[in-house]
């Protein structure tokens, strides 16, 4: 990985676990909410969404994970915010298949320092966690999603 995208990883991961955004924000009238779990390391946490004609309107989450795992939810947060359903999904996919399959990092903007996990195989459930969670809460799953 290239010097620059690797402190870039670094400092962001550092700064959302540091100061995770919409952490422990349960937002009024949620109603989509899912758990996640992934044994592989322990991390554990809650998605709540508002949604509202097909937009979230608003989101937050909780639990307790690596610094991978919270620094990836609430990286995930901040950029499905005022999405579509449809626009969520799609973001999921790009963000999974460049986890996932050494897909382009190309237009997902700040969420493309993720892709300096892949250096860490395992770690990369670490940083789907909060995604796969959030497809259980689009689609209304009840219990908890596991990454295993
Ligand atoms: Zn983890």
């Amino acid at each position: 990985m290239m010097t620059d995208l690797r402190s870039l990883y670094e400092e962001v991961i550092l700064d959302h676990n540091r100061n995770p955004r919409n952490f422990q924000h349960a937002p009024p009238a949620a109603n989509h909410v899912a758990h996640g779990y992934n044994p592989l390391c322990g991390d554990e946490l809650s998605v709540s969404l508002r949604l509202e004609n097909g937009i979230v309107t608003d989101i937050g989450f909780d639990g307790a994970g690596c610094a991978i795992a919270t620094a990836s939810a609430s990286l995930m947060t901040e950029s499905i915010k005022g999405k579509t359903v449809e626009e969520a999904k799609a973001l999921f996919e790009s963000v999974h298949e460049m986890l996932t399959q050494q897909g382009s990092a190309g237009d997902l903007g700040k969420l493309q320092v993720l892709v300096g996990v892949r250096e860490y195989p395992a770690r990369v459930k670490c940083a789907t966690l909060a995604w796969h969670t959030l497809q259980a809460a689009l689609r209304k799953e009840q219990g908890t999603v596991s990454t295993e």
